[in-house]
């Protein structure tokens, strides 16, 4: 290793940080799956991260995130996602738990009616964070929605400071050198189980979309050297500058923690040979990757990021670019409340 767990951590406690989930998560080998699939596959459980029911990777994240906010003295958080996003529920949990108002900008996407307010609209609701919803433009490219939506947040702030609170702009997805901390440490926190296992995984898999905890796992693996290879499963067609972004990320990570360790675009290995038909829309691999989850383990795969990125870990094995006797651990990032969304996202999960 080139640079150890401990020292790590130790850089990673200069760091202000909010206690918001159970860490270490769970770490444990999936036995029935293991012998079908002729490989030793592991499950890393960031879907229980805490501190409900419905945590997921963004808790790692917004631990650094709000442990900056809430130093910096801000009241108010507002962010940004799609009307069933992750990052934007377990934003409002982080702020609840922290006693801090949670606004979210959120855009209809495979949901276009957000008065149907099931999954994590719902918990939204719940947690009465103030939820603004921009309207539904049919066939509009999205970095125009992402203006609009931006700019209705910036509207917000405007009158959010206007009554006297001080806001706090967080991106979507949590998507920041800072947030990134959280999976550098989140994989020296694996690589430490690992250790106790005495296994060394060949193959790490985690379903990607903003990139930032992918880069994260990738400053992890590089700061401390191990034989793994770290793939990122898109959720979406990504952008081209995907590779790059993440490695900015990665390295602003890195940085943050004064590790010497650098990635570049070409340390960032993604497949984008998942995501069919698109964001947030259903598929036949995700769904049988969901129900072969469900029916040899009893966990939960959602149908957004999860069940797509574990039906590549499948298809990455039947193709044999994973080799047999692999030791394989599946980073599942959570997400499972979009089991409970509209069919617009489940699919046809509950048939068959
Ligand atoms: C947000 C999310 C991801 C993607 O994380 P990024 O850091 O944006 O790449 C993956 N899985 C789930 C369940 C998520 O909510």
């Amino acid at each position: 290793m080139k640079e150890s767990i401990e020292l790590l951590k130790t850089k990673a406690q200069a760091l202000p940080r909010a206690r918001l989930g159970f860490f270490p998560t769970p770490l444990h080998r999936l036995d029935r799956l293991s012998e079908q699939l002729g490989i030793n596959l592991y499950i890393k459980r960031d879907d229980l991260t805490g501190m409900n029911l419905f945590g997921g990777n963004k808790i790692r994240k917004l631990e650094y995130l709000m442990g900056d906010i809430v130093r910096q003295g801000y009241d108010t958080v507002l962010t940004y996602g799609a009307v069933q996003s992750n990052h934007a529920m377990q934003t409002a949990t982080a702020c609840r738990r922290l006693g801090l108002h949670p606004v979210l900008c959120l855009n209809p996407c495979s949901e276009r009616d957000a008065r149907n307010v099931r999954a994590n609209l719902l918990l939204n609701r719940i947690l009465g964070a103030e939820v603004h919803v921009v309207d539904y433009v049919p066939d509009e490219p999205e970095a125009e929605m992402k203006r609009r939506r931006q700019a209705m947040g910036r509207a917000h702030m405007d009158e959010l400071a206007r009554a006297g609170r001080r806001c706090y702009e967080l991106p979507s997805g949590g998507a920041s050198a800072l947030g990134s901390v959280g999976y550098v440490m989140g994989y020296a926190e694996l690589m430490e189980q690992c250790q106790a296992l005495r296994i060394a995984p060949d193959y790490v898999f985690s379903a990607t979309g903003t990139g930032g905890t992918l880069g994260g796992m990738v400053g992890g693996h590089l700061a401390l050297g191990d034989r793994a290879r770290v793939i990122g499963i898109a959720d979406s067609p990504l952008d081209d500058d995907y590779e790059q972004n993440s490695a900015e990320l990665c390295n602003g990570a890195l940085a943050l923690l004064s590790s010497d360790a650098r990635a570049t675009a070409a340390d960032i290995h993604v497949d984008r040979g998942y995501y069919a038909p698109g964001y947030e829309q259903p598929s036949a691999i995700g769904t049988r990757a969901i129900h072969l989850m469900a029916r040899q383990e009893g966990l939960m795969l959602d149908p957004v990021y999860t069940g797509k990125a574990f039906a590549g870990l499948l298809d990455w094995v039947q193709q044999g670019k994973v080799k047999p006797g692999s030791t394989v651990v599946f980073w599942h990032t959570g997400g499972v409340s979009a089991l409970f969304a509209d069919r617009e996202i489940t699919g046809p999960i509950g048939e068959a």
